[in-house]
């Protein structure tokens, strides 16, 4: 097992990861940016290393800085969290060459499904469902414009190597559609260096249902059930929650088993999220995700596994602990993601934290790196925690997120829990019937 582990990340996953290691017995070094100095992962972990300016591409980017910090600390693996270098293949690569362990996939791996036309065309032989659209990437707009035609509209123009809900066009009919493909592929280009678009069929009234799988290097291969994460604005999640109000035990095991088939067959390690938008009973993958996720505590609470440490063992080399048998769903578990912005703008409210009281009791769990009297900085993502609740159904789990979310003070700042606790009121969300475009249909006419 690992003696010293670098966590090349910041926030609530950086705290994340620290307790888990702390559970194994692993020392922890903190890596930061000068606008993190006072952060509550530097004042956790064993040690702590400066990389850099605030922004992040001086910082948590930093890839030679973040490698200098391992060399210097003596650490033997590095986790990369979520967001920044989490799905950078190089760095991973570079990760391996310079003698330390990468916890996560191996680069290739992460490189197959960070291009999402490779992703698609490689799990499609793998025998997964997957979103009809154009068979690979299209080039030019006339050609986007008669795949567009014979499949039908709705379409949806995606960047192969597009990520957090950006650089995607929905089109409706064709008029606009030479246009809207350029400026697809100019935003790809500006976003993500790389012009590469697909084009999909746009699904009218889909959930987002996404499964966590995992993999040790031993040839062992689970699924351990599904998140929805139905509820997005703008592409991005808001609530997510596990088991799906929609799945049957069957169907969960029918898509789980395909999913856990996949990344065998792969010769996947480490965790990792297949997405999938489900409509009418039917499954369409999306994407593969390569990393732990923001959402996993859903999956921790219903299974009792930490994801994390499973994440840090299988690295190491050893088996996965869980074994399929032996694996139990237990209750519903409910996880909001609490952001720094105006509830009704989403304009982003950084600041100084002047009164903090954070949510207890049975079932409640809350995972942020804030404290009384600590400043919000205004480089970074605004999620600056997450609420998990567990109970034994979910009309227990909405109940005890709404007393938590009561609870919980936060001044100083704005935060995005009015919005969720009026979520939590809404017959829709109690009901469980809710798609992909439900809230922002809502946020519409509010
Ligand atoms: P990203 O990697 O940027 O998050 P995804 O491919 O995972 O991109 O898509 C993000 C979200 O966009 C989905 O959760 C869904 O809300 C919406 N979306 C993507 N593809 C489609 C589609 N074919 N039809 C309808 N909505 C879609």
């Amino acid at each position: 097992m690992f003696k010293k582990i670098l966590i090349a990340n910041r926030g609530e996953i950086a705290l994340r990861i620290i307790r888990a290691c702390r559970e194994i017995g692993i020392e922890t070094v903190a890596v930061h940016s000068t606008a993190d100095a006072s952060s509550m992962a530097v004042r956790l972990a064993d040690e702590s290393v400066c990389i850099g300016p605030p922004q992040s591409r001086d910082s948590y980017l930093n890839i030679p800085a973040i490698l200098s910090a391992a060399s210097l600390t003596g650490a033997d693996a590095i986790h990369p969290g979520y967001g920044f270098l989490s799905e950078n293949a190089q760095f991973a690569r570079m990760v391996e060459e310079h003698g330390f362990t990468f916890i996560g996939p191996k680069p290739e791996h992460i490189e197959m499904m960070g291009d999402k036309v490779t992703a698609k065309t490689t799990v499609k032989k793998l025998g997964l469902p997957v979103v009809p659209g154009s068979d690979g990437s299209v080039a030019t707009a006339a050609e986007g414009l008669k795949i567009a035609e014979e499949m039908g509209f709705p379409v949806i123009i995606k960047a192969a190597s597009g990520g957090g809900g950006k650089g995607m066009q929905v089109l409706h009919e064709p008029s606009e559609f030479i246009e809207r493909f350029n400026r697809a592929r100019a935003e790809a280009k500006a976003n993500f260096g790389d012009d590469t678009v697909y084009i999909e069929k746009f699904l009218g009234n889909p959930r987002h249902i996404e499964i966590q799988v995992f993999a040790d290097t031993h040839g062992n291969a689970i699924h351990l059930g599904e998140r929805d994460c139905s509820i997005q604005r703008r592409h991005q999640k808001l609530v997510e929650e596990g088991p799906s109000p929609v799945l049957s035990d069957e169907l969960r095991e029918e898509i789980g088993s395909l999913a856990a088939r996949t990344v065998r067959e792969l010769g996947y390690r480490g965790a990792g999220t297949i997405e999938f938008l489900y409509e009418d009973g039917k499954f369409y993958f999306m994407e593969m995700n390569t990393r732990i996720q923001v959402e996993h505590p859903v999956t921790e609470m219903i299974t009792g596994i930490d994801l994390i440490a499973e994440q840090i063992r299988v690295a190491a080399g050893e088996e996965l602990s869980v074994k399929k048998e032996r694996l139990r769903f237990r209750g519903h578990a409910i996880e909001i993601r609490i952001n720094a912005e105006d509830p009704s703008t989403f304009t982003p409210s950084p600041g100084k934290i002047t009164q903090f009281h954070a949510p207890g009791g049975l079932g409640v769990r809350f995972d942020s790196a804030i404290y009384g009297g600590y400043s919000i900085p205004p480089y970074y993502d605004s999620m600056i925690g997450k609420l998990i609740v567990h109970g034994r159904n979910r009309g227990e789990c909405i109940r005890r997120l709404k007393r938590a979310i009561r609870e919980t003070v936060i001044d100083g700042v704005k935060t995005t829990l009015p919005l969720h606790e009026w979520i939590l009121n809404q017959e829709d969300f109690v009901t469980g019937n809710y798609t992909i475009h439900w809230l922002e249909n809502q946020l519409k006419n509010r």
